[in-house]
């Protein structure tokens, strides 16, 4: 099931956390894995060299999202090497959490240019060469802070929200290419973004997930590679939530 033989892939923000998961996940299953980091080049390069060693195919690039020429640049290059583009998943993420009162208009800028606009130019430019070859997969990372709210993250749930609306538009634009189009949307999973929540507070949230645990980048990354399968052809436009039932 979900095997990935000969598929192309890259996964922004693979250097760490869910995107190095995802991109784990998807050369175990047999893609080869276009590893895009911003600007942490050795952990990249930790990913590929763990993955080249275990038999997989993967390689790694430098990959600012907000940078859109760079963006259109890097998939043309990996199309002109590889042929193809199977899957795109637009995983780079980051927030700057604060108050709406207390947050400033350079935070807020910058998370819309990495989680928006940053996931939509790598969208764009992945659907070019899907359209040609109609077929693909495209994935967004969105956030239950999208769908539930969090005090202190308006700016980034504004992000991740808009997000679920690329989504549903993206599938009506390329279905009839034979491109879905989808998102997960992880609830809290145990990473660099979430590392600085501890003691109580990370008790606190522990306690509003039913299934009495924090999510790992690997529960998120196995969702990603059922949406990436042709096992999962015929979803599209779905939000797919990963978050241990801690908002239904
Ligand atoms: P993380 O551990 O903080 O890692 C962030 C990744 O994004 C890194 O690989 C980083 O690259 C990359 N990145 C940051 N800014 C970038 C930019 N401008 N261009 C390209 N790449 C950039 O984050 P994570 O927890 O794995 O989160 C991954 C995704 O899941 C994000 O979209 C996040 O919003 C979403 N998410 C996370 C959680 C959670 O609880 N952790 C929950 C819901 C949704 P470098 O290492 O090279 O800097």
């Amino acid at each position: 099931m979900f095997a990935l033989d000969g598929k192309i892939a890259l996964v922004t923000g693979a250097s760490r956390g869910i995107g190095r998961a995802i991109a784990q996940v998807l050369a175990e299953q047999g893609a080869r894995v276009v590893v895009a980091f911003a600007s942490q080049e050795a952990a990249a390069n930790e990913v590929v060299s763990a993955l080249c060693a275990a038999g997989k195919q993967a390689e790694a690039v430098q990959l600012d999202v907000s940078d859109s020429a760079r963006v259109d640049a890097v998939i043309a290059d990996v199309v002109k090497r590889h042929g193809k583009l199977d899957l795109m998943v637009a995983n780079a993420g980051m927030s700057v959490d604060a108050l709406l009162l207390r947050l400033k208009d350079e935070d807020l800028d910058r998370m819309l240019a990495v989680n928006l606009r940053g996931a939509m130019a790598c969208a764009r430019a992945a659907i070019k060469t899907m359209m040609r070859a109609r077929t693909g997969r495209v994935v967004f990372l969105t956030s239950v802070v999208g769908e539930m709210g969090n005090a202190g993250q308006s700016g980034y749930a504004a992000t991740k929200a808009a997000l679920i609306g690329v989504t549903r538009s993206l599938a009506r634009e390329v279905g009839s290419r034979g491109i879905t189009v989808n998102a997960v949307a992880p609830g809290f999973i145990d990473t660099d973004m979430t590392s600085s929540i501890q003691g109580d507070t990370r008790a606190a949230v522990e306690k509003q997930i039913p299934l009495g645990r924090i999510g790992t980048p690997a529960d998120v990354a196995a969702a990603v590679a059922f949406l990436c399968s042709d096992e999962a052809a015929y979803v599209t436009g779905h939000v797919l939530r990963v978050n241990g039932g801690m908002y239904t």
